[in-house]
């Protein structure tokens, strides 16, 4: 419910203007193809994942041999999440958490994307279904990073390992990990820096940080999760290629859905960068966080 609740704007926005899409045309036609397409990309779903999106539908269409536009709701919906999963097996993609031992999750992403509060988030949820979490103040960088981080470790319950800001990234991840091996925690989240304005040194900065977590973790880290803005739109799609030219993104946590009428990118990505979006972060508590169901998404947006 509260998923349907946060994706109200995309919701609104999107099948306000599908139904009145649906309204005018009647017939399917290559001019209700035209405004559909212009539709969806102003919805940010990304005009290559668009074009796909179309001619898959217009195939479907001659297959069932629609002519009507009521008709063709279905076949968008179906569509969509096929477009979403490519050729993967339609599941939710979760988080790769170990039975046994502890699971270290990398976490990657500008300034302002919403990545400290993600984090926070992350924690309660994980905690909610009984592990033990444990924090890693990664962002060293920023004044200010550790001490939020700190706080939302206190809101979540679990404790943050630390050092003073201007210390060495790879060296608190180290810390972390000592720390939550001692405690047998089961999961350790590593907060990292996100300054892109120097892009070079924060590359080698996570690149360290991840020599730092294979050395000390066996199989680890065991998810690096990219926070991405929903509402930047293009720009997220940028800093997605970005940040998975550098390291191995295996998920993303797309923040501020909310707070957009834009929801498309979800799809974008999915699409054009092969990296799944395992949560989708829909305000600002720390229970706005969901695991994301492309089924459930996509069939919101018509509900
Ligand atoms: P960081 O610099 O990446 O660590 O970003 P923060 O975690 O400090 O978040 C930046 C701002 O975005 C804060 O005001 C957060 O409350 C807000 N924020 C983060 N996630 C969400 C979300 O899913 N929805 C909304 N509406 N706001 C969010």
């Amino acid at each position: 419910k509260k998923y349907k609740q946060g994706m109200e704007k995309t919701r609104h926005s999107f099948s306000g203007k599908l139904n009145d899409l649906i309204a005018r045309y009647r017939k399917v036609d290559e001019e209700f193809f035209e405004e559909l397409e212009e539709l969806l990309i102003g919805a940010d779903v990304g005009v290559n994942t668009v074009m796909d999106l179309v001619d898959e539908l217009k195939m479907e269409v001659k297959r069932q041999n629609i002519k009507d536009t009521k008709e063709i709701k279905d076949v968008i919906s179906e569509k969509l999440v096929e477009i979403y999963y490519g050729d993967d097996d339609e599941e939710v993609e979760k988080l790769n958490i170990q039975e046994d031992g502890l699971s270290v999750i990398l976490v990657v992403g500008v300034n302002g994307a919403g990545k400290t509060t993600s984090i926070g988030k992350l924690a309660h949820q994980l905690k909610q279904e009984g592990k033990s979490v444990m924090l890693a103040a990664g962002d060293t960088f920023r004044a200010g990073a550790i001490e939020q981080l700190d706080a939302w470790g206190k809101r979540a319950g679990v404790d943050v390992i630390k050092q003073g800001e201007g210390s060495d990234p790879a060296a608190v991840i180290f810390d972390g990990i000592k720390a939550a091996n001692s405690r047998n925690a089961d999961v350790l989240i590593c907060d990292t820096a996100g300054r892109l304005q120097n892009k070079v040194n924060l590359m080698n900065e996570l690149a360290k940080v991840k020599r730092v977590i294979e050395r000390e973790v066996p199989d680890a880290p065991h998810d690096v999760l990219l926070v991405l803005d929903a509402t930047t739109g293009q720009n997220a799609m940028s800093q997605a290629k970005t940040f998975s030219d550098a390291t191995d993104v295996s998920g993303i946590i797309l923040t501020k859905l909310d707070g957009t009428a834009k929801g498309g990118i979800v799809l974008a990505i999915r699409n054009e960068l092969q990296i799944p979006v395992k949560f989708a972060g829909l305000g600002e508590k720390i229970e706005d966080l969901q695991e994301f169901d492309a089924h459930a998404f996509v069939y919101g947006l018509f509900a």
